[in-house]
């Protein structure tokens, strides 16, 4: 995504587009692979982690970005590609890799939606696969 590009996205979700908010989207839609709090922190280092946290706040609120809870309790986070896929963050299937351990989206790839016992009603989904990425087998 170019600046024109941010600045729409952030113009039709009615945000004011600030500094912060273009570094992190950008970070983001650079991306394919899922961040934490950390990484993000790592990668702007000028800018202060309440900001960094209350900017992600607020993507997540628009679904400009997803969270996708992580195994040890730490969320990541990753961008919501296109208009099409906004965004249930419980709709597509994530793929964590044993090797690198990157995790990723994997956009297109819908999660099964199990059938229930009678009497129950879900209200989220997850779905984590683990294996080698597609560098990692090559
Ligand atoms: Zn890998
Ligand atoms: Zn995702």
């Amino acid at each position: 995504m170019n600046r024109d590009d941010i600045k729409s996205l952030l113009h039709k979700n009615d945000l004011r587009a600030t500094p912060v908010r273009y570094e992190v989207l950008e970070v983001f839609s650079k991306k394919e692979e899922a961040l934490s709090n950390r990484d993000l922190e790592d990668r702007l280092p000028d800018f202060d982690r309440v900001t960094l946290y209350r900017t992600l706040q607020s993507f997540i609120d628009k679904s400009i970005i997803h969270k996708i809870p992580g195994d040890s309790g730490n969320a990541l986070y990753a961008f919501s590609f296109d208009e099409k896929t906004v965004y249930k963050e419980d709709s597509h299937i994530h793929f964590q890799c044993i090797n690198c351990g990157k995790l990723e989206c994997l956009p297109g790839f819908e999660i099964p939606i199990p059938e229930l016992p009678s009497g129950y009603s879900m209200s989220e989904i997850n779905m984590i696969v683990k294996g080698k990425c597609e560098k990692c087998n090559a």
